[in-house]
Formats: structure tokens, C-alpha cells, sequence
């Protein structure tokens, strides 16, 4: 059985996963046509009178074969001895982005991007109304080395616990608004405006940055301008369609402007704060957190010294070379 294990040393936590057999893969089995192959569909966008796993979609949630976290494991949360342990009962899900096996960000229709935008928000929806689940990460990579070419999907992985990266946000966000009473994002946001200088573009609801201390060349964070600490409760047709676009620019800048290099797009978004396991869990949230999607380039090519990153591109110059190959 699989366990998440936590290392109380550095209070991270490991899944612990015996090596299965994967399941031998002849074709693409996410192309239309293939609906059987990838399991029963959990949501699908499909036109009126289209039946669920027919091969119509537009855009497709499957179960992920092989998955890390099931939902219909059975949450056990255990001491063993001074150790804790959490089986990994949650949801791994992929959003097949497109019909088409070969879209990428950068080629599909900002309508399509729209769509899946719209299919996270209804999953971000759909899992939180679970509440032993704490938290979602919505993540899509692009050209991962060693993992062959495949049909374009986002991954969606919801767990009884809080991602270690999620939860460090979280607390230097709260102790940031403890301290100021003010959103560490909406002060950044402000100041990076103001400054210019590490800003890509701006539009009427986003800003999209080189943040001060990127960890490699061409990170790029998308913060909504307004103050919305959830994801899904904050996207509307204008909204959407404004971030669809400005993700769709930022995947062409990167193919036409840098060699279209692989990158990890994730959306960071408070978690399911239904799963409170403490009263004091969380009780600022909503005014100290604040969502925003982060994109970072080759994140397998960090360069690191004892946990610190080495990025030898000052985020100003990423940020200027960025604004050249921006579409316009
Ligand atoms: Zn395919
Ligand atoms: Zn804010």
C-alpha cells in the first residue's frame, strides 16, 4: 500500500510508492476515438446532444492510468510511533486540452486555451466539495526530457494534504499580512507596476512579471490585478478570456523567441479551506493569499548550491528579452 510519509526533520512529506507495472501503451490513447482506452470521462465540454465518452469533446477529464493519489482509498491518518503517515487518498486527473494530439499552448485557438480554463475552474469546484481533500495543484508541462512526445493535457493531482510548496507560500503570506495588514501579492504587484522594469505586459485584470527572484531564466508569473486569493471563484467570461490570451502569448513568445524551450506551468490557489484540521487554520486567508499561475522554464535545469538557486539571468534583462519576442 502506498503512504505518505512525513520526514520530521525538514517536515516535508514523501509518497512512498513500490514500483508497479505501468501499463504498456500502443497509440495515443487520448485521441477521439479512443474514449475506451483512457476510462470512463469525470466532466467533458461537448456539444448539445453528445453522450459522455463519445469521441466529440472539446475538452475531456479522464482518470490518470497509474495514478499516484485514488480517490476511493480510504483516508487513514496514523502515528507509527513519532512518525505520521497519511494514505495518499485524493484525485490525479489529466484535462486533455484539445481533440487535436499535437496542440500546444502556443498553437491552440485562444478559444480552446478559454475552454480548459473554464475545465479547471470546474474541477477546482467539483474537488473542494470534498472535504477531506486539502489541496489541488493544477500543473501542465511542456516538452518534459525523457517523456516522449504525448497529447496535450493539464494535470490535475488533489491530496489530504497541503503541497510543501503551497504551504510555505501560505505562511510567508500570512506573517506578510500579520505583520503590514496588506496582501504581500497586491503590495508586489503595486510596486513591480510602478517600477516597470521586471514587468512583460499588462492588461485590464493581469499583470504578467519576471519576479524579482526568479529561479532560472524566463520565469514568468500571471497575477490577477485584483485581489482574489481562489482561482475558481474569481474567473468570468472577461476575465477568462483575457488569461487565455496572455497564456497563449506567453507560450508563442517562448517557441518563437527562445527556441521554444519545455517549461511547468502550475496554478497556485488557496486550498480547500473546508479541510480545516485546526480553528486557527487558514483564518486570513482570503485577504492574505492570492492566486496566480507561475510558468518556469527547463525546471529540471536548475542550478542549486545547498537548496539556493543560481540563476545567471538578472530577472530584468529576462524580463526585456521577453518583451521583445512578445507577440503583438
Ligand atoms: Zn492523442
Ligand atoms: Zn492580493
Amino acid at each position: 500500500m502506498d503512504e505518505l510519509r512525513k520526514d520530521p526533520t525538514r517536515g516535508h512529506w514523501v509518497l512512498i510508492r513500490p514500483k508497479g507495472t505501468a501499463a504498456l501503451d500502443n497509440g495515443c490513447s487520448h485521441c477521439p476515438g479512443a474514449e475506451t482506452a483512457s476510462g470512463a470521462e469525470i466532466a467533458a465540454y461537448r456539444p448539445e446532444g453528445s453522450a459522455a465518452n463519445d469521441p466529440d469533446w472539446q475538452v475531456r477529464v479522464v482518470p490518470e492510468s497509474n495514478a499516484y493519489f485514488r480517490i476511493e482509498w480510504e483516508l487513514v491518518r496514523e502515528g507509527v510511533g513519532m512518525f505520521d503517515m497519511i494514505t495518499p487518498r485524493g484525485a490525479s486527473e489529466l484535462i486533455l486540452e484539445s481533440p487535436r494530439h499535437d496542440d500546444t499552448l502556443a498553437t491552440m485557438a485562444t478559444e480552446q486555451i478559454e475552454a480548459v480554463l473554464w475545465m479547471y475552474r470546474d474541477r477546482l469546484v467539483d474537488l473542494k466539495k470534498d472535504n477531506q481533500i486539502r489541496d489541488i495543484l493544477i500543473s501542465r508541462r511542456h516538452k518534459k526530457p525523457g517523456v516522449p512526445p504525448h497529447h496535450p493535457y493539464s494535470r490535475v493531482t488533489a491530496i489530504p494534504i497541503v503541497f510543501d510548496e503551497t504551504r510555505r507560500e501560505l505562511r510567508e503570506a500570512r506573517e506578510y499580512y500579520q505583520y503590514k495588514r496588506r496582501c504581500l501579492y497586491c503590495d508586489m504587484l503595486r510596486q513591480e507596476i510602478g517600477a516597470k522594469e521586471r514587468v512583460v505586459t499588462l492588461t485590464s485584470t493581469f499583470v504578467a512579471l519576471v519576479p524579482y527572484a526568479a529561479r532560472g531564466p524566463l520565469e514568468v508569473w500571471i497575477l490577477p490585478r485584483q485581489h482574489a486569493c481562489c482561482y475558481e471563484e474569481w474567473i468570468t467570461g472577461d476575465s477568462a478570456r483575457d488569461l487565455a490570451r496572455l497564456l497563449s502569448e506567453s507560450a508563442r513568445a517562448l517557441a518563437a523567441g527562445f527556441e521554444d524551450p519545455g517549461y511547468e506551468m502550475a496554478v497556485h490557489t488557496a486550498p480547500n479551506q473546508k479541510s480545516r484540521i485546526l480553528q486557527g487554520d487558514w483564518a486570513t486567508i482570503r485577504d492574505d493569499y492570492h492566486w496566480h499561475i507561475e510558468i518556469v522554464v527547463q525546471p529540471e535545469r536548475a542550478n542549486r548550491v545547498g537548496g539556493i538557486y543560481v540563476n545567471e539571468t538578472p530577472p530584468e534583462a529576462a524580463a526585456a528579452a521577453l518583451r521583445d519576442a512578445w507577440p503583438r
